[in-house]
C-alpha cells in the first residue's frame, strides 16, 4: 500500500517539520561530501515553493545525549543557505524558547534547521516528551530521511504519531525503487554484493536469491564461500563460523536457479601496505590474503552485467580505499555504469566508491541508506516508513 507523499499535504503558511538525513562527514567545521543535503532539495524547495514555513532537523554524528561543538548542524545551515539560495537559520537549540521564537518568526516560504537532534538522549530513546516537544513546533510532518527509516527515533517515528505525517519526495523515491527491485524487477535481475562480511549481509542474500538470476559475490565475504569449497584462504579476512551458512546459501540458490558467480582469480598480497600479484584463488600461499577480484574474475562479472535489465550493487569487490585493490570495484563500477538496463546502487562504501569514480551519473538510482536500503530489501519493517498512513487511510 502507498504512503502518503508530501504531493498531496496542504502546506501552505504552514509550518512543517521536516526529518531530512543531513548526516554528513565534517572534517575542522567544513562539509568534505553534501551529497545527503542535495538528495534533500527537492522536497524542501518543494516545501518552500508553496509557502510553507519549514523547520528541518535532523542527527549527525552519535553525540549520544550530549552537546558537541564538533557536530554542531551550522555549517549544514549554511551549505544549505547556499544551494537554495536563501538564507537557513541555524539554531543552537533541539527545541526551547528560542526556537519557539525562531519558529514563530518564519514567515511562508523561509526555513531554519534546529540543532543536531542527537543532543537530546531523547532522540534514539523514542522518548514521547521529545516527541511532543518536536510536535509542538510544527502542523505538519514530513520524513525525507530514507537513511535513518530503519531506525524508530523521536523525529522518525515517535513524532510522527502525533502529527499528520507524509514521506518526502526522495523518502518516496527510494521506497519505489528499492520496492520495484524486490517485487517486479526486470529480467535478467542480476545482484552484486561484496563487503568485508558474510555476516553482515547473510539476511540481504537470502532474500536476493528469491528474486535475482545470477549472484555475483566478490569482496572478502567471497572468501568464506572459497572456503566453504575447500580453498586455502592463507590469511584472507574469512569467517569460518560462516561456512555452513555460506553453504546453505549455495544451496538455496541452486535450488532457486540462481547462477551464483565466485571468484576464481584475485589480487593476492602479504600486507596491505605490499604491492599486490594476481593469482588463481587456489593457489595461495599461507602468508597471503586476497584483498581484491582478479581481472579474469571482474570481466566475467561484467559480462553478466552487462546482459542484465536489472541491477543491484552493495559492497566493494575488495579493499577499494587502497589503490592498489580498488580494481575489481572500478570494473565492476563501470559495467553497472554501462548497463543498458536499471541499475541501482546502495551502501556506503560502494557508493562511495562510485562517486571518487565519476560514475555516479550514470547510475539510474544511487540509495542514500547504507543500512536501511539493505534492511528494505531484505523485507523488514522499517519504522519510519510504517507510521506514515497509507494514501487510501487519507481519503475520505
Ligand atoms: P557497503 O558500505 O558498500 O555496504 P561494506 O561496509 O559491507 O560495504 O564493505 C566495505 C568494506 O569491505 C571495506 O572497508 C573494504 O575494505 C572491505 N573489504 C572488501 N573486500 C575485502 C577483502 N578482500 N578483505 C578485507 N576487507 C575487504
Ligand atoms: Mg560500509
Amino acid at each position: 500500500m502507498p504512503k502518503r507523499s508530501v504531493t498531496e499535504a496542504n502546506v501552505s503558511g504552514k509550518r512543517v517539520l521536516c526529518r531530512c538525513d543531513f548526516n554528513v562527514p565534517i572534517e575542522h567545521g567544513r562539509i568534505t561530501d553534501d551529497t545527503r543535503i542535495r538528495a534533500a532539495l527537492p522536497t524542501i524547495r518543494w516545501l518552500l515553493g508553496r509557502g510553507a514555513r519549514v523547520v528541518l532537523c535532523s542527527h549527525l554524528g552519535r553525540p549520544k545525549g550530549t552537546e558537541r561543538d564538533d557536530l554542531r548542524l551550522a555549517p549544514v545551515a549554511e551549505r544549505l543557505s547556499e544551494l537554495l539560495d536563501q538564507s537557513v537559520t541555524s539554531c543552537r537549540r533541539v527545541t526551547g524558547d528560542d526556537v519557539r521564537t525562531a519558529v514563530d518568526e518564519l514567515r511562508d516560504g523561509e526555513a531554519l534547521l534546529l540543532e543536531n537532534l542527537r543532543f537530546e538522549k531523547g532522540e534514539e530513546d523514542n522518548d514521547g516528551e521529545l516527541a511532543r516537544r518536536l510536535a509542538a513546533l510544527a502542523d505538519v510532518y514530513v520524513n525525507d530521511a530514507f537513511g535513518a527509516a530503519h531506525r524508530a527515533h523521536a523525529s522518525t517515528e515517535g513524532v510522527a504519531h502525533l502529527l499528520p505525517a507524509y514521506m518526502g519526495l526522495l523518502m518516496e523515491r527510494e521506497v519505489e525503487v528499492l520496492g520495484r527491485l524486490v517485487e517486479s524487477p526486470e529480467r535478467p535481475f542480476v545482484a552484486i554484493v561484496g563487503g568485508a562480511k558474510v555476516s553482515d549481509k547473510i539476511a540481504v542474500l537470502d532474500r536476493l536469491i528469491e528474486r535475482v538470476d545470477a549472484l555475483l559475490v566478490g569482496g572478502g565475504m567471497a572468501n568464506t564461500f572459497l572456503l566453504a569449497r575447500g580453498r586455502e584462504m592463507g590469511t584472507s579476512l574469512v569467517e569460518a563460523e560462516h561456512v555452513d551458512e555460506s553453504r546453505r546459501i549455495t544451496a538455496k540458490a541452486e535450488a532457486c536457479g540462481v547462477e551464483v558467480f565466485l571468484p576464481n582469480d584475485a589480487i593476492v598480497s602479504t600486507s596491505l601496505e605490499r604491492k599486490g600479484v594476481a593469482k588463481a584463488v587456489d593457489t595461495l600461499d599461507p602468508n597471503e590474503a586476497i584483498f581484491d577480484i582478479g581481472t579474469e574474475t571482474a570481466k566475467s562479472f561484467a559480462g553478466a552485467i552487462e546482459r542484465a535489465h536489472t541491477v543491484f550493487w552493495n559492497g566493494p569487490m575488495g579493499v577499494a580505499e587502497r589503490p592498489a585493490f580498488a580494481g575489481g570495484t572500478r570494473a565492476v563500477a563501470e559495467a553497472v555504469a554501462a548497463c543498458d538496463g536499471f541499475t541501482v546502487v546502495g551502501g556506503g562504501d560502494s557508493v562511495a566508491a562510485v562517486q571518487q569514480l565519476g560514475l555516479a551519473d550514470r547510475i539510474d538510482h544511487i540509495s542514500t541508506g547504507g543500512g536501511a536500503s539493505l534492511e528494505f530489501i531484505e523485507g523488514k519493517e522499517l519504522p519510519g516508513i510504517s507510521v506514515i498512513p497509507d494514501v487510501e487511510a487519507s481519503q475520505p
